[in-house]
């Protein structure tokens, strides 16, 4: 790899860590209904108007010693988490598909399941704001990827949608609740859009997994009669992340297992 490579690396890094700084506002404010853009930043405890040195992504945070400047309340440390975690993701995706059209659209596509990540473990809901308009986006997106053509991307929403749409209702037939939530049919169909529809069953398969791998000794701990609600779309949506990295490795590694 050419040096200049690690210096652009550690740009990605940076916007990423910026756009997750964005994104907590997001998560923040898109579930109460709430404007992106105005009014600024402020500390939900005490209402001190965020500075802009104060607001540097993961820095401000170290600097603060993790507090608010005015009242000292401590700041979850969440934020730059999601801030790094962003930034992480945006150089990964630099790495893989280097200066190309592609890399756009999966800082967008990332972006996305970044908000959404959150917001489903907060409040157990996908907003239809992001889903929505992310499956068209992700279906324009495909005439700016090279390797995916508009007829995998229009396939994989009918296929991400449709698949899950027919799970539920069987599910709802059979176990006489509902299971699955439509945030969750809304948000396959969005990563259909994105990643072609190939990339449903992978992305279902690996979700399923992690999820029993982690969501079953969860429930095992609980004590009493209350039912956990665990959400499907951070599963969904990291399935999604290590399919657009290793996908294609992962399709063959299994495929010559069962060789
Ligand atoms: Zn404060």
């Amino acid at each position: 790899m050419p040096f200049e490579f690690y210096f652009f690396l550690g740009a990605a890094f940076v916007l990423g860590a910026v756009i997750g700084s964005f994104l907590n506002v997001c998560i923040y404010r898109i579930p109460a209904g709430k404007s992106i853009v105005s009014p600024p930043s402020s500390c939900p405890h005490c209402g001190h108007r965020i500075r802009w040195y104060q607001n540097i992504p993961i820095l401000s945070y170290l600097f603060l010693g993790g507090q608010c400047a005015a009242c000292r309340v401590g700041i979850s440390l969440r934020y730059p988490a999601i801030e790094a975690l962003t930034g992480l993701l945006f150089a990964l995706v630099l790495y893989y598909f280097s200066f190309s059209s592609a890399t756009l659209v999966y800082w967008i596509f990332i972006a996305a399941l970044v908000t959404i990540t959150f917001i489903d473990l907060d409040h157990q809901i996908i907003p239809d704001v992001i889903s929505l308009p992310g499956i068209v986006v992700g279906f324009i997106c495909s005439f700016f990827v090279p390797w995916l053509s508009w007829l995998d991307s229009f396939l994989g929403i009918i296929v991400g949608g449709g698949i899950l749409l027919s799970i539920a209702w069987i599910y709802e037939k059979v176990a006489k609740r509902e299971g699955m939530g439509g945030g969750d049919i809304k948000l396959l169909g969005m990563l259909g859009a994105f990643l072609g529809w190939k990339a449903v069953l992978p992305i279902i398969f690996i979700a399923s997994l992690i999820g029993t791998l982690i969501g079953v000794p969860l429930m095992l701990l609980q004590k009493g009669d209350t039912k956990l609600a665990i959400p499907f779309g951070p599963f969904l949506a990291f399935a999604a992340t290590v399919y657009l990295f290793w996908g294609h490795g992962l399709v063959y590694w299994y495929l010559n297992l069962l060789r």
